[in-house]
């Protein structure tokens, strides 16, 4: 399949089946904003929900945080964002359509006119008031990243926590950027989600720590299910490392367009808890009781995108295949992303059928996200399953009246099973562990 063509399909079924819609689309939609629908909502949560799993519960050395979207002047001021944050602007002077100049050379993509303006600053940062005044004293930013809620509060969560470097603060939420250009659908918006650690480790111990995490994401992605050949390592070269970093990664995925980035690793080094030490007047250092030593750690930070890394799972995921002589539309979620694990199918609309498979829905229930449906042909529900990503269907006949079984299929192999209802969760657990 011609890589426009998987893009154009997954946009689609995104809107028909309840991933994500255009927000304010009664209105016409609104400048690139996005809703996760009914489906969307679950699989973004479960993204994030693998990420923390990850990052947190299956480690002792790192902790969650959850920081203020609404923030002050100074963290920026401190971080560089209120000086450097900024994207080269330039204005088509014929059309009046505005570009990245580092996008787009010196023809305009719109009009082909050549008479753009010299490029200038543009600051991405979204700048709000707090209170009724709208003056300099009562300015705020929404968070263009959510790192700096980590450097901030380290100093609380380090004497909270107990913990000692090498040690890692997490956390997930939105973070807003007045991106020039927009676009590729949810690849690049305003509003986004990330998902961001920041590890800290003794000083010397940085270039180590950046090779473990360059190896430990980019498995993440591949245990998720992303194929080998879709993703890449690049190191950044040394025009395009930022200031303060002493190397950085991104991890990338061929997107249908090319190769675009995930997630960056960077070596931060002590360049941002200094900042803030400065900024602030407090000691953002880690001291060791033990030996007497002082030191500001050095982070390494990946950075995540939880909205973006979600498009490149649908992606990876979409697949066309020929079941029984039907072409069918199938997404090869991993379990663990897809929205639903499990569908509960009564074979008609029969209302003899309806006790027993709502007793089997409310059976798997407590241990997966279920879906029940029982409207249209046995046949077109499994498709619509598959084309959601459910691994499993459970199916309740007129023989299970008699025999309190049930038939399981699968969705990849399609392939049915029956058990029964007394021995479903344990089946289905073993399934999908
Ligand atoms: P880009 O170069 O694409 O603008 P960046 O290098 O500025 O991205 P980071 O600041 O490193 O991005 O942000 C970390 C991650 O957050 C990115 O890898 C990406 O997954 C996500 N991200 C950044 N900007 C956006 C956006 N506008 N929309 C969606 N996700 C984003």
């Amino acid at each position: 399949m011609p890589p426009e063509d998987v893009m154009e399909k997954v946009v689609n079924l995104c809107k028909r089946r309840g991933f994500i819609f255009p927000s304010a689309e009664i209105y016409g939609g609104f400048r690139s904003t996005y809703d996760y629908g009914p489906l969307g909502v679950l699989m973004l949560r479960n993204v994030k929900g693998q990420w923390w799993r990850s990052m947190v519960q299956l480690r002792d050395d790192v902790v969650g945080i959850d920081a203020a979207i609404l923030s002050s002047p100074r963290i920026w001021e401190a971080s560089g964002h209120l000086a450097t944050f900024t994207d080269p602007l330039v204005d088509c002077r014929r059309c009046k359509e505005r570009w990245r100049a580092d996008e787009i050379g010196d023809t305009c993509p719109n009009c082909g006119s050549h008479d753009l303006t010299e490029a200038r600053a543009f600051n991405l940062m979204f700048k709000t008031f707090v209170g009724p005044v709208e003056d300099d004293a009562s300015a705020a930013y929404l968070r263009p990243e959510t790192a700096q809620g980590m450097f901030v509060n380290f100093l609380n969560v380090l004497q909270t926590s107990r913990k000692r470097p090498p040690f890692g603060i997490a956390q997930i939420g939105k973070s807003f950027r007045n991106e020039i250009t927009p676009g590729n659908f949810v690849f690049r918006t305003r509003e986004f989600e990330q998902m961001e650690l920041e590890f800290f480790v003794p000083p010397d111990e940085g270039p180590k720590w950046l090779d473990y995490w360059c190896t430990e994401r980019l498995n993440w992605y591949r245990d998720l299910g992303i194929a080998e050949d879709k993703l890449r390592l690049r190191a950044h070269s040394p025009e395009e490392l930022s200031h303060y970093s002493k190397g950085t990664y991104d991890v990338e995925f061929a997107f249908p367009w090319g190769w675009g980035e995930l997630e960056g690793i960077a070596n931060r080094t002590d360049y941002d808890l200094n900042a803030h030490s400065v900024q602030s007047g407090q000691r953002l250092e880690y001291f060791d009781q033990g030996s007497g030593e002082r030191y500001v750690p050095h982070v390494i930070e990946p950075a995540a995108g939880a909205t973006r890394a979600m498009m490149a799972f649908l992606l990876a995921a979409y697949d066309e295949d020929v079941v029984s002589g039907e072409k069918r539309t199938v997404l090869r979620l991993d379990q663990r992303l897809a929205p639903y694990q499990v569908a509960v199918l009564p074979l008609s609309r029969n209302e003899s059928l309806r006790p027993l498979a709502r007793e089997v829905l409310h059976l798997l229930q407590p241990h997966w996200m279920c879906d029940y449906d029982e409207t249209q042909a046995i046949g077109r529900r499994y498709r619509r399953q598959d084309e959601i990503g459910t691994p499993w269907c459970v199916t309740v006949d007129f023989d299970s009246l008699e025999d309190r079984a049930v038939t399981i299929r699968e969705r990849d192999s399609t392939e049915q099973v029956r058990v029964a209802v007394g021995a479903l969760v344990d089946e289905l657990g073993s399934r999908l562990s």
